[in-house]
């Protein structure tokens, strides 16, 4: 089967090579470099651990802060607020304590497998040096306030994952770089993380194109059934991709995996999916002396350090300000500001600044699956803060559904029609 693959980022490529796995033929259509949109810039932590959706009981209360502080870790610019406000209430919906419990166990399913899909693509590519099995400290000012935390992280180790306590001598064995601020820790022993997230996109598509996949450098406009008007009914086909500079692409199926752009291309596959951007920046210190072995998270501060290649990253930061507008790198000097707190010895002297478009759904769940509106178009978008932990299992799990196999993964909390009619509310 011709299968075209819309977007090339870590969701798409890792898709591609599942379904090329298959047997079958890929087209990619994307005007983007590889690994250039979101899957550039991020923290690279593949964390079988980040099952716990981001809203959380009594996230409520934070509401009047969050838009009172136009740089604190999560915030909605005023301008945008009546486009989010919708997502937003759906939002804190999906953030009791039965939903979170839901919700944790669905996404624990697609990322306790992480290392098991990666593995023989990365194998295949020559790319296992762009997947380490370091392990993940959360760190925490004192044992008391890790207590804050201590419902999240109970869940997270009901649901099969290891975390270990770990007190203040061997913290700083493990790290001595975390002496200062950091008394207590949670060892997260099966996590990793991949030194160079853009790379370990490029080195997989590459890796596509030398077994016979395509690319198409276009951005994908719309879908033609076979008579040339829309597919969107009940067990209509696509037949062609119609792209933005106005040619087409002849298929036998799509799958859509466009990030945070992927809301119109569903919708024209007749799935209604509230997809916000969440948008989200990195500060990369280019003259790091500091010498972490793990990746760190700094859980007061909501902040994610993990040293790559090019340098220490520090990332987080939530804005919800749409598809648009241009970034407010004030949000990633907030970042360096805090990295600099908690290593106060960090050389700071050259940095890089980086925002990019998570995609996210209200339940905190990505979307995978058939599109209710064309037989041979599947969805695989939405994965918000875990894009590149899921990204391999998405794929296994998509491959699976267009080989009319049963996945290994319950797919139900993830299907693309679980909105209803709220669906068409709160798109970016
Ligand atoms: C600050 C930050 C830190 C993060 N940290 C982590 C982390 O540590 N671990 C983790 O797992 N996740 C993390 N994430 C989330 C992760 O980066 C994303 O979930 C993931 O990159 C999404 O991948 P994607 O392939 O869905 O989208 P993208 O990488 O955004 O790719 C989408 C592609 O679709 C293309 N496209 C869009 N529209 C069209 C169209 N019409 N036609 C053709 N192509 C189109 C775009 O050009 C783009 O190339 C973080 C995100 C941010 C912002």
């Amino acid at each position: 089967m011709h299968l075209s693959v819309i977007g090339t980022g870590i969701v798409g490529v890792c898709t591609a090579a599942w379904l090329q796995r298959e047997g079958h033929r890929v087209t990619f259509v994307d005007p983007r470099e590889p690994g250039e949109a979101c899957s550039f810039g991020n923290a690279g932590s593949l964390s079988p651990s980040a099952c716990l959706p981001v809203g959380m009981p009594g996230l409520w209360k934070q509401v009047p802060r969050w838009l009172r502080d136009p740089l604190g870790p999560l915030t909605v610019r005023w301008g945008y607020l009546p486009r989010a406000w919708p997502w937003l209430a759906q939002f804190l919906r999906h953030s009791s304590r039965g939903e979170v419990e839901r919700i944790a166990g669905a996404l624990r399913a697609l990322l306790a497998p992480i290392f098991d899909c990666y593995a023989p693509l990365l194998q295949r590519a020559g790319a296992e040096h762009l997947v380490r099995r370091t392990g993940c400290l959360y760190v925490y000012s004192s044992r008391q306030a890790a207590a804050r935390w201590a419902w999240g992280m109970n869940l997270r180790r009901s649901l099969g994952v290891q975390l270990r306590d770990v007190g203040e001598d061997e913290l700083l064995a493990l790290e001595p770089d975390l002496k200062g601020r950091f008394r207590f820790g949670l060892l997260a022993p099966e996590n990793g993380s991949t030194p160079d997230p853009s790379a370990l996109v490029k080195a997989l598509h590459a890796q596509c194109l030398r077994d016979g996949a395509a690319q198409v450098r276009e951005g994908v406009a719309g879908f033609e059934g076979a008579g040339g008007g829309a597919p969107a009914h009940r067990g209509g086909e696509v037949r062609r991709l119609r792209l933005h500079g106005g040619g087409v692409l002849d298929v036998d199926g799509v799958v859509v995996a466009a990030g945070a752009w992927s809301a119109p291309l569903a919708r024209a596959l007749g799935a209604h999916v509230p997809l916000q951007t969440q948008r989200g920046y990195h500060v990369t210190v280019h003259s790091s002396n500091l010498a972490l072995r793990h990746t760190v998270m700094a859980v007061e501060d909501n902040l994610m350090v993990n040293p790559m290649a090019m340098g220490l990253r520090l990332a987080g930061s939530v804005e919800f300000a749409g598809l648009a507008a241009p970034p407010r790198y004030e949000r990633a000097d907030v970042l360096l500001t805090k990295g600099r707190q908690l290593f106060p010895h960090l050389d700071a002297s050259r940095t890089s600044r980086w925002m990019g478009h998570r995609p996210c759904l209200p339940d905190s769940l990505p979307v995978i699956g058939r599109a209710p509106g064309a037989a041979n178009a599947w969805l695989a978008f939405g994965h918000g803060h875990v894009g590149m932990c899921a990204a391999a299992s998405t794929g296994r799990e998509v491959a699976a559904l267009v080989g009319g196999r049963a996945p290994q993964v319950d797919l139900h909390p993830f299907r693309p029609e679980r909105f209803g009619l709220l669906g068409r509310f709160g798109a970016a």
